[in-house]
């Protein structure tokens, strides 16, 4: 399996925590692509949020794809949202925005969590009701409370154990 990092408008400290843990997640070779800026086609300016569906249509169609943005991102009928993942599909999205905090250790915990959450969509997972990361985060208080692994559940439906 492969994973392609697309940073769009995001700082390298945390593609650098992705590139770092991921690897040890999923088994999966690790791949940087060149750092662009978010696409401003996809800004909503009344709600000062980037669209999220808007941008996953952006990247390219490699599976799995996923970019990373520091940017405040939203799907339609949410306040906002920390990702974005075509299901059994080819491409991702996070924001970090909303995981920020002063605890280096926490923010990276956070990140992981969240990326390896979209990973899971694409590779086909649903959100899960089991002590797994596929739980839905509507909080980031949610994404501190659920654990950094699959349940075994959904560990076997995508091939783990
Ligand atoms: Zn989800
Ligand atoms: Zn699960």
């Amino acid at each position: 399996m492969k994973i392609y990092i697309q940073p769009l408008s995001v700082n390298s400290h945390t593609v650098e925590i992705l590139k770092k843990r991921l690897p040890e997640v999923f088994k999966a070779e690790v791949f940087v692509l060149p750092a662009s800026e978010i696409s401003l086609k996809c800004y909503n300016p009344s709600r000062k949020q980037y669209n999220s569906t808007c941008l996953l249509r952006s990247l390219p169609p490699i599976r799995v794809t996923l970019a990373v943005t520091g940017k405040d991102i939203y799907a339609t009928g949410m306040n906002f949202v920390f990702g974005e993942a075509e299901l059994g599909g080819a491409r991702a999205i996070l924001s970090v925005f909303r995981l920020s905090t002063a605890d280096s250790k926490l923010y990276e915990e956070r990140v992981v969590k969240e990326a390896v959450h979209e990973i899971g969509h694409v590779l086909g997972l649903k959100h899960c009701k089991n002590d797994c990361v596929m739980q839905f985060s509507n909080s980031v208080e949610d994404v501190d409370k659920k654990p950094i692994s699959f349940c075994r559940v959904c560990a076997s439906k995508i091939g783990f154990g």
